[in-house]
């Protein structure tokens, strides 16, 4: 297990599973999307009607299951859990759609990667609640219009500008989930902490969280690798020195930059002379998917101000040279 990996979640899913809110008000952070959604959510309880598609997009950690499970558990109703990847053909899609019951949430993980029939299908079911299936084959094949109970589309993405425009558009409500502020990464890590009866004190829970790139999942794991690391080297005790000690181990940097984000920022200052360098070539060079390097790693950079996304290519800052112990360039600019 890759520790930090915020894609790596099937591993541990039972223990992540544990630490997840379930409801809006246990929800930290993300106090827009938080306010939006809950909004939605009341309205649609007033009226008594199914509420609104829901998109979520961020990068991977942020919360974007969760809500999904606080928007069932919130509204009283059964959730249904499938991905983009999972729905090869457009039949996989009907058949889910068709055994829905009335009301449910149906939560479609990685919906920009779903093909293009079964998006298809997906636009109608959205706005009339219906899918049109096929039966037979060659030219006798007909289409059958078949209604389906009305439901609560909650798609994710983590980038909501890989959706095509008439999916997007079929969304009532967008949230965009950024990274957390330290303050609210301190909150989760001590509630986790608690739920996993782990004597944490603030200092303590301060720089985990401070390491942790923004993202529950993973300030979650670095609690539990800590805790482990405590148990074996400290007696248990966890102390802002233990816990600094343990992610020392577990190559997060102080700034939660972690061997990937480095590799990225040394590929381009060192190997690229700064850049620009095009995304694909960056990702070839750390041997990395291309996805990968532009949805995980490259976020959290440009955020932080270690790099740039210019028409020409990736571009390393001054930040980004002298985070990684290196002399800028005289000919760099920024
Ligand atoms: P995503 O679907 O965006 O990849 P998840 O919803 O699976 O992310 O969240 C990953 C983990 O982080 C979950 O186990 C959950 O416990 C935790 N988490 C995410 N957001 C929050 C939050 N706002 N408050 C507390 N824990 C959170």
């Amino acid at each position: 297990e890759d520790p930090l990996d915020p894609h790596a979640h099937l591993d541990d899913s039972a223990a992540e599973g544990a630490l997840r809110p379930p409801s809006l008000a246990e929800f930290r952070g993300q106090p827009r999307v938080s306010e939006q959604l809950g909004l939605v959510l009341d309205a649609a309880r007033a009226r008594g009607q199914v509420p609104d598609h829901v998109l979520l997009s961020g990068p991977p950690g942020l919360g974007k299951t969760t809500l999904a499970m606080i928007i069932a558990h919130e509204l009283g109703q059964p959730l249904r859990i499938s991905s983009g990847p999972a729905i090869q053909h457009a039949g996989d899609l009907a058949a889910i759609l068709s055994g829905l019951t009335e009301g449910e949430v149906f939560f479609l993980d990685e919906i920009h990667r779903m093909s293009r029939p079964a998006e298809e299908m997906l636009y109608l079911a959205m706005e009339d609640f219906r899918v049109d299936v096929i039966v037979g084959k060659g030219p006798g094949a007909t289409e059958i219009p078949l209604e389906i109970p009305r439901f609560t589309l909650v798609g994710a993405t983590t980038r909501a500008g890989l959706l095509p425009g008439p999916l997007r558009d079929r969304f009532g409500f967008t949230g965009q989930l950024d990274y957390y502020e330290a303050g609210a990464l301190v909150g989760i890590v001590a509630r986790s902490a608690t739920l996993l009866q782990v004597e944490l004190d603030t200092p303590s829970a301060e720089v985990i969280a401070s390491r942790s790139r923004g993202t529950p999942r993973i300030a979650n794991r670095l609690l539990r690798r800590v805790r482990d690391y405590a148990l074996v080297k400290a007696s248990g005790r966890i102390t802002p020195g233990v816990a600094a000690a343990a992610l020392e181990l577990y190559e997060v940097d102080e700034l939660g930059l972690d061997r990937l984000d480095r590799a990225v920022l040394d590929a381009i200052c060192v190997r690229f002379g700064g850049g620009p360098v095009g995304l694909s070539t960056l990702a070839m060079s750390v041997g990395e998917e291309t996805e990968t390097v532009e949805e995980v790693a490259e976020p959290y950079l440009i955020r932080q101000g270690f790099l740039m996304r210019t028409p020409r290519g990736r571009v390393a800052t001054r930040r980004a040279w002298n985070h990684l112990g290196l002399a800028v360039p005289a000919t760099h600019t920024d």
